[in-house]
C-alpha cells in the first residue's frame, strides 16, 4: 500500500469518529436544549459559549490556528442550537403533534371546542345598563349562554368612545347574573386584567394585542380561559406562536379566533381567512372560532360568512348586535339589530 492510500484510509477512519462524536454531542445538545425548555432558560447563551471557546483554544496545539477552531466550533454551535429550536418546535404545546385529541374548555358549565358550536353574540361596547340587559334578553331568549361586549375598546382614535371600564364590567356581571349567561371581554393591558377578572368569564385579547407578549403571558398566568383574536397582519405561524406564549405560562385553555386579515380587499373591512379554521384545526389541538362582524365590517354578507366557517370547521361563531345599532357608540355598520340578529342565527343553524 503506498503511504497516500494509508494515510487516507486513516483520514476515513478519523472522519468516522468525527461523525460519531459529532453526533453523539448533538444528542447532549438536544437534552440540554430539552432542560433549558423545562426550566424556562434561553436557548442562546452567549456566556457559556465564550467559556467552552476559551477552554478549547487554551488547548489547542495547531497546526489550525486559533481563529480557524473557533470558526470550526461556532459553526457546530450554531448547528447544535438550531437543532434544539426544531426539537423544541415538533414540542410546541398548542402542536397537534403533542396532543391528538381536541382541547375542550370548560368554562363554568358549559365546553368550548366538543360537539356544540359556541356562540358568542353581544353589542361591541357596553353602553348602559338598558342596552346591555336588551341583548342579553334576546341571546337567552333563543337559548345561548355566551354575551360579548368591550368594556375598555382598542379604538383607533384617541377621541372615539374608549369604553366605560370598571362601569361596564359590573354592568356586565350583573346582567350576566340576572341572565344566566357568560361574558367574553377585551383586556388591553395588565391593569384592565386585574380590574376586569373578578367580573368576566373570558378574557379576550383583541386583534391589536395578538403580539402583546408581556399580556400574554400575564393571561398565561391567570385561570380563565382566553379568547385569542388573530391580528389583523399576523400570519397563522404568528397566531400559534402567541397562543403558544400563554399557553407555556400554564394557561391551557385559549380559544382561537379568526376575525379577518387585512388585504387590498376594500369591500369588506377584512378579509375573512376561511384557510385558517382547517389549517388551525390540524396543527393545533385548540378550538377555533370565527368573528364574522369584524372580518366582514357590513351586516350583508354575515350568514353567508358564517356558514362557510362552520363547514370549514370552526367550533362556533361570534358576531355582533345592538338594540339600536345606528346610534352605537362603536362599530355602528357591522351590527345586527335584533330582527337581524334572530334571521342571522336562524339561517346559521339550518
Ligand atoms: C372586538 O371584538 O371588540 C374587537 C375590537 O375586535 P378585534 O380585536 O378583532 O378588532
Ligand atoms: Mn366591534
Amino acid at each position: 500500500m503506498s503511504r497516500m492510500t494509508l494515510l487516507r484510509k486513516e483520514i476515513d477512519g478519523l472522519n468516522q469518529q468525527l461523525l460519531k462524536i459529532l453526533n453523539k454531542r448533538a444528542e447532549i445538545a438536544l437534552e440540554i436544549g430539552k432542560d433549558k425548555q423545562n426550566h424556562g432558560y434561553p436557548i442562546y447563551d452567549p456566556l457559556r459559549e465564550q467559556q467552552i471557546l476559551e477552554l478549547i483554544i487554551d488547548k489547542n496545539t495547531g497546526p489550525f490556528t486559533d481563529e480557524v477552531i473557533i470558526r470550526l466550533f461556532k459553526e457546530i454551535f450554531k448547528a447544535s442550537m438550531s437543532l434544539q429550536i426544531d426539537n423544541l418546535a415538533n414540542d410546541f404545546k398548542i402542536s397537534r403533534k403533542v396532543k391528538r385529541e381536541n382541547t375542550i374548555i370548560k368554562v363554568k358549565d358549559l365546553y368550548v371546542g366538543g360537539k356544540a358550536k359556541t356562540f358568542i353574540f353581544g353589542p361591541c361596547s357596553i353602553e348602559n345598563e338598558q342596552q346591555l340587559t336588551d341583548s342579553a334578553k334576546i341571546i337567552s331568549e333563543k337559548g345561548l349562554k355566551f354575551i360579548r361586549g368591550g368594556a375598555f375598546k382598542p379604538r383607533t382614535s384617541p377621541y372615539d368612545f374608549q369604553g366605560l371600564g370598571l362601569v361596564g364590567l359590573k354592568l356586565m356581571k350583573k346582567v350576566t347574573d340576572r341572565y344566566n349567561l357568560l361574558s367574553v371581554v377585551e383586556v388591553m393591558d395588565k391593569e384592565q386584567l386585574s380590574i376586569a377578572l373578578p367580573y368576566i368569564d373570558i378574557i379576550q385579547i383583541g386583534a391589536r394585542n395578538m403580539q402583546n407578549f408581556s399580556l400574554l403571558k400575564a393571561v398565561g398566568k391567570v385561570d380563565k380561559p382566553i379568547l385569542l383574536k388573530r391580528g389583523f397582519s399576523a400570519t397563522i405561524d404568528e397566531f400559534k406562536l402567541s397562543a403558544e406564549y400563554i399557553i407555556s405560562e400554564g394557561n391551557s385553555n385559549v380559544i382561537l379566533c379568526e376575525r379577518g386579515i387585512r388585504t387590498f380587499e376594500n369591500s369588506t373591512r377584512n378579509t375573512l381567512d376561511i384557510s385558517a379554521i382547517p389549517i388551525l384545526k390540524s396543527e393545533t389541538h385548540l378550538p377555533v372560532i370565527v368573528d364574522v362582524s369584524h372580518a366582514a365590517g357590513r351586516k350583508d354578507i354575515l350568514i353567508s360568512l358564517a356558514k362557510a366557517a362552520l363547514a370549514a370547521g370552526s367550533d362556533g361563531i361570534m358576531a355582533e348586535i345592538h338594540p339600536n345599532p345606528k346610534i352605537a357608540l362603536s362599530d355602528a355598520n357591522q351590527q345586527m339589530d335584533f330582527s337581524e340578529f334572530s334571521n342571522f342565527y336562524k339561517n346559521i343553524l339550518e
